[in-house]
């Protein structure tokens, strides 16, 4: 392993110095005196303390923040879809789903698996080794210790996902305008009844677009206030994947946050944008969809199905779902053809 670095080392200096600079790692007593000069560590709570022997440990503050951030992501996005592909293949849990008669096979899902593991190493991984320059520029704390209290996490969460899902609206429409929809946006409707895993399905610039929405608050805050740490992203991104992949996974449970939280998206809400092409834009809230009334289908949809008498209430529901995904189709036909999903 010394062998190797030192050999990609040598080759770097020579080529590229500068970026070279960034790869040294320092021993750990340099390290500690760099990056905690006046900190007794012992003082510190566990996590505070075993965050800063993380980074003295590594030696680089750049590649500890980078190999913390990718990991982070790969843990959390694979860790929260594998649940939900075992919750599919168990029938007790069927009749919550919301396109019952669709099915992923496996040849399926190892395709959206390839697709997603292939973005994450080629676009992201590049990305994230800029990560801890950018934090450091909009003066995010990073390696630093203590962390923020508690309840300024919590403030600073909530103002990201409001942020986040009002970005996400507005260039999801965007994204759905005929030029982007066929050249970008189309690769992620692939799936009408969406699967966890597809919720990083998509092209590589539809990625990096939307990942704007979830990584530019944090530096916008960093613009206002200089009380951010890197840990609170980290809890947000967390949550943000959760919210991302459940909102795909295909199931609406009496137990869904969407059932206590009436502004809550859901499964319930995004499931019907993947079947119906139109209409429920947003990512983690429905206030945007509602406010501006781009949730007119799903709500008659919905109306519909509950106006119909319980023993009917199955096969209308059934129909309906039918009409919604045919008039997709043709909305989607229309897009690819015209730019717009109404002629005019
Ligand atoms: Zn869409
Ligand atoms: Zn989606």
């Amino acid at each position: 392993m010394s062998a190797a670095y030192d050999i990609a080392m040598g080759y770097m200096y020579k080529c590229a110095p500068s970026i070279a600079d960034q790869f040294v790692i320092a021993n750990a007593t340099a390290t500690k005196d760099a990056l905690y000069p006046d900190i007794n560590l012992d003082a510190l709570n566990w996590l505070e303390r075993t965050w800063a022997n993380y980074y003295i440990w590594m030696g680089n503050a750049i590649m500890a923040t980078g190999v913390i951030s990718f990991v982070l992501h790969e843990v959390v996005y694979f860790g929260r879809c594998i649940p939900w592909l075992i919750i599919d293949r168990m029938e007790f849990f069927q009749k919550w789903k919301l396109q019952p008669t669709k099915h992923i096979t496996n040849a399926q899902i190892w395709k959206m698996t390839k697709v997603v593991v292939l973005t994450h190493i080629t676009c992201e991984a590049p990305l994230i080794w800029l990560f801890h320059p950018i934090c450091c520029y909009f003066g995010m704390a990073t390696y630093e210790v203590p962390f923020s209290p508690v309840w300024l996490m919590c403030a600073q969460i909530a103002a990201f996902f409001v942020f986040e899902d009002m970005f996400h609206y507005w260039a999801h429409r965007a994204l759905h305008w005929g030029p982007l929809y066929k050249n970008i946006h189309k690769l992620h409707h692939e799936w009408p009844a969406p699967i966890g895993l597809a919720a990083e399905y998509a092209h590589p610039l539809e990625v990096l677009i939307l990942a704007q929405g979830t990584i530019s608050g944090p530096f916008l805050y960093c613009l206002f206030r200089n009380d951010l740490h890197i840990l609170t992203v980290y809890i947000w991104v967390t949550l943000r994947l959760f919210q991302a992949v459940d909102a795909h996974s295909g199931y609406d449970f009496p137990w869904s946050l969407r059932h206590f939280l009436p502004f809550w998206a859901g499964a319930d809400h995004h499931d019907f944008h993947h079947m119906a092409f139109v209409n429920c834009f947003s990512t983690s809230f429905r206030w945007w969809d509602f406010t501006l009334g781009t949730d007119a289908k799903y709500h008659a949809y919905k109306a519909r199905v509950a106006k119909a008498k319980a023993s009917e209430r199955e096969a209308v529901n059934a129909r309906e779902m039918e009409r919604a995904e045919r008039e997709g189709l043709e909305a989607e036909r229309l897009v690819v053809a015209y730019g717009k999903p109404k002629k005019a």
